[in-house]
């Protein structure tokens, strides 16, 4: 008897909420964190803005996260209907994502206690370890998978030294959840490829790429914008955005930087301005200090401005202000900076690689060069420096290109039209038929509003 009430309780609670609830899985990418910092980035953004978008589409969304420090919140309202739930899984401090797994069985206990009371039929996990915790719940719950990477372990450890300890079981975790999720969320063709070739055929995945914020990444007058940080209207902007992290290849563009100074006729005016990273006692200071080392080796220190963490609200200013964004990534998933850029009217250059193969299109949104192609990347900085009218033309193709294709909204719709698809299919599975419900539909693309 119980037993059967278990399995038809996610049913009965469909029945009877207003509101559909799910949950979205990031044990390390905190939704409610500042994000620049440590190990903070895409992922948080992802879960965040995905889980926003989820509810004003008309779901009851809850976003799942390690607690990491005492004095954070546990409960984070982020809008009436999403919030960030902090779960005690081991000591309240950071933990590098590496050493993170051991935590992970009380992370799923915490979790079957919100899991108990609100029966979430489907779980979104994001990252490797979510995924072990969504299998594991899935041992005793009946509950629907879908799963992002993020980063996947296959590509990451081609380029380590040193394989950690963790890397094995990561690895199984990653080919288990292809093959069992309901469905997997690629987040461009490249990384599917990956995932066929690196990881199983088996399994289904589906690509709904990454968005970005329409409203507030968007073109603004150049001007204003370096006036507000500054900057001159003659200098010669070259921007990075992201965390210290050697994969994020910051080396690889200070040593270009540093042949277009050498090679410059008047350098007086160029700048490479670095956002991002936390103060050198944390955990990602240590690449910031061997970069800021570099620039004072390269004697380049004068025309190189650390500009620390930026939050979303002023990245805008940065973007606009750039000639040009570069992003020299040796692997990216999918690479928000280069859809926050190109919405900002930026031209991009980036590495050929993963998902910016897909956002970034050559000659038309920007250029895209070998890995850690020093010389190659200094000539499409160039290039883009050296021809106004031509970067015009590539400003204006970039912010088209992330309108038409890249908002949160139409990915929330995206993975609204998935989530509904894998419960109707969990539910035909079962045998069991829900009576039909009103249901509010969206003129533009038939996905519910709200369930009432
Ligand atoms: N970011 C930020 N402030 C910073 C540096 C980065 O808000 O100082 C954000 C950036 O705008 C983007 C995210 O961090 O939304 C980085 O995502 P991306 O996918 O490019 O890289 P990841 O961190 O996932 O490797």
């Amino acid at each position: 008897m119980v037993i059967i009430n278990e399995k038809f309780a996610p049913v009965q609670s469909r029945l009877q909420s207003p509101r559909q609830p799910i949950a979205l899985i990031s044990e390390h990418g905190d939704p409610a964190a500042e994000v620049g910092r440590e190990e903070a980035g895409g992922q948080n953004v992802y879960v965040r803005q995905v889980g926003e978008a989820l509810s004003r589409l008309g779901w009851q969304v809850d976003l799942f996260t390690r607690k990491a420090n005492p004095n954070d919140e546990t409960i984070v309202q982020h809008t009436p209907h999403c919030r960030t739930i902090r779960l005690k899984a081991g000591a309240e401090k950071f933990v590098p994502r590496d050493q993170l797994f051991e935590w992970m069985p009380e992370f799923v206990e915490s979790f079957l206690q919100y899991q108990a009371k609100h029966h979430y039929p489907l779980i979104h996990t994001n990252y490797w370890m979510s995924a072990w915790v969504g299998l594991e719940v899935q041992k005793t719950h009946k509950v629907e998978l879908i799963h992002t990477y993020h980063s996947l372990g296959a590509v990451k450890y081609q380029a380590v030294p040193n394989r950690p300890a963790i890397a094995d079981t990561r690895l199984a975790v990653e080919k288990q959840i292809l093959e069992q999720a309901r469905c997997i969320v690629a987040t461009s063709p490249q990384e599917e490829e990956m995932l066929r070739s690196w990881v199983s055929q088996e399994g289904r995945i589906e690509v709904i790429p990454c968005g970005t914020d329409l409203g507030r990444f968007h073109t603004i007058p150049k001007l204003q914008a370096r006036q507000e940080l500054g900057l001159k209207p003659t200098d010669e902007v070259v921007l990075y955005v992201g965390r210290f992290d050697p994969r994020k290849g910051i080396e690889t563009l200070v040593r270009s930087f540093e042949l277009i100074y050498r090679n410059a006729v008047d350098p007086t005016n160029l700048r490479l301005v670095i956002v991002g990273g936390s103060a050198s006692d944390q955990s990602d200071g240590q690449e910031r200090q061997r970069i800021e080392q570099l620039v004072n080796e390269l004697g380049i220190a004068g025309n190189v401005i650390f500009a620390g963490r930026v939050g979303h609200d002023r990245l805008p200013l940065y973007y606009t202000s750039a000639d040009v964004c570069v992003i020299p990534s040796h692997y990216e998933p999918f690479g928000l900076v280069a859809i926050e850029a190109m919405a900002c009217g930026t031209p991009v250059v980036a590495s050929d690689v993963g998902g910016l193969k897909f956002t970034v299109v050559p000659g038309e949104t920007g250029l895209l060069v070998p890995p850690q192609d020093t010389a190659a990347f200094a000539m499409a900085i160039g290039r883009i420096l050296d021809d106004e009218l031509w970067a015009r033309k590539l400003r204006k193709r970039a912010s088209e290109r992330v309108q038409q294709n890249f908002s949160w909204t139409g990915v929330a719709v995206q993975l609204s039209d998935l989530y509904r698809r894998s419960l109707a299919e969990s539910i035909m599975n079962d045998g069991v038929i829900l009576a039909p419900r009103k249901v509010a539909y969206s003129r533009v693309n038939s996905i519910p509003l709200k369930v009432s």
